[in-house]
């Protein structure tokens, strides 16, 4: 249930409304937009007579909501979240591009791509230190150690840093060196590790899971709201179907379907999107024209002896003649790249 207060709505009248609703045994999430303040009511609706609300002083409207999803839905927050990390914002106009190798190698190895991302205009430097990998016998990342590697490359640089947590007992190791926590793909619906993540006080971006449909994905979004983070970014990276001519299927629908029903991010990941280097950068030009607030793309200096993706990874030349391609795009549609992107 959402409950919209009236634009002169009292500080007094919130807290009264907050009070009611915690009687009748609701978890309260509040939104205070430029206009007015919204309540998300989550609990047991059934037998509530949302009249018993209506009448409250300040209060100017009780919804029902229909959908499974309620944090994540534009009802509670009509305006877009922009989550701000040190001097990036992301969801406003800029669209902030997330580049790096898939896996961090070594320190020579991440160090030279995160100044090529950086000089081509990235403001985030991605790569894993902890692999989720279909074989047991592939690289596993380099753990603690590749994150290190990876903060002191992105400090060197002036990037920010995105890693993947795979599992709750490394959320604190993540906490420490990244600034955006990732959940994979193959982790979406782990509820554990969603439900940790909620009380964690970073940012999270939450990848569609290899067979999850948009309302799967939400659901999952909500769970690290109803936690109470409310610092949430969706990633559209590709969805498994019957097509075998790319790795997956890169849904570049889900941005705009996502971006209506939801005031998140959307990041596109093109990456593994495609899987194939030579459909990287259509689809992320697709992606950007589409309304990408961020893109997630694999670079690598030398992809063909890459630890893990190399297939998929751009060489840096091709990154930075994409990022100025999707400077232009953006532009087009009344956003840009920001500054740094080479010209
Ligand atoms: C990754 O970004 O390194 C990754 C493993 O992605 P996904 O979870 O989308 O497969
Ligand atoms: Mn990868």
């Amino acid at each position: 249930m959402v409950i919209v207060m009236r634009e002169d709505a009292s500080e007094e009248q919130v807290q009264h409304v907050i009070s009611r609703l915690i009687d009748m045994n609701f978890d309260i999430h509040r939104s205070t937009g430029v206009n007015n303040t919204v309540l998300g009511a989550i609990g047991e609706v059934h037998n509530i007579d949302k009249r018993n609300i209506e009448v409250l002083d300040g209060v100017s409207e009780v919804i029902r909501i229909t959908h499974p999803y309620k944090l994540v839905g534009r009802t509670f927050q009509p305006d877009d979240t922009i989550i701000s990390i040190k001097d990036v914002q992301i969801g406003g106009d800029e669209v902030v591009v997330m580049a790096g190798p898939c896996s961090v190698e070594s320190a020579s190895q991440i160090d030279a791509i995160a100044e090529v991302v950086k000089q081509a205009g990235a403001k985030i430097l991605r790569g894993g230190a902890f692999k989720p990998r279909s074989s047991p016998y592939s690289f596993q990342g380099l753990g603690e150690k590749g994150l290190q590697l990876l903060r002191d490359a992105a400090d060197r640089h002036g990037l920010l840093v995105v890693s993947e947590v795979m599992d709750k007992t490394k959320i604190p190791v993540l906490l420490e060196y990244a600034d955006i926590l990732q959940v994979g793909a193959r982790n979406m619906q782990n509820y554990d590790l969603l439900r940790q993540l909620g009380k964690a006080r970073k940012p999270v971006l939450l990848k569609r899971g290899l067979a999850a449909t948009i309302e799967e994905t939400l659901m999952s979004a909500e769970y690290l709201m109803a936690g109470g983070n409310y610092q949430v970014m969706l990633c559209e990276r590709g969805i498994r179907t019957f097509e075998n001519y790319t790795r997956n299927t890169m849904d570049i629908s889900a941005i705009p379907v996502l971006q209506k029903l939801s005031h998140l991010p959307v990041i596109a990941d093109p990456s593994h999107g495609t899987g194939i280097r030579n459909k990287v950068a259509p689809m992320a030009r697709a992606a950007v024209a589409a309304g990408a607030s961020g893109l997630m793309i694999e670079v690598h200096h030398d992809p063909d002896n890459a630890k893990s993706d190399g297939a998929q990874s751009l060489f840096p030349e091709q990154f930075a003649q994409l990022m100025r391609e999707c400077e232009m795009i953006a532009q087009a549609i009344g956003k840009h790249l920001g500054q740094g992107a080479a010209k």
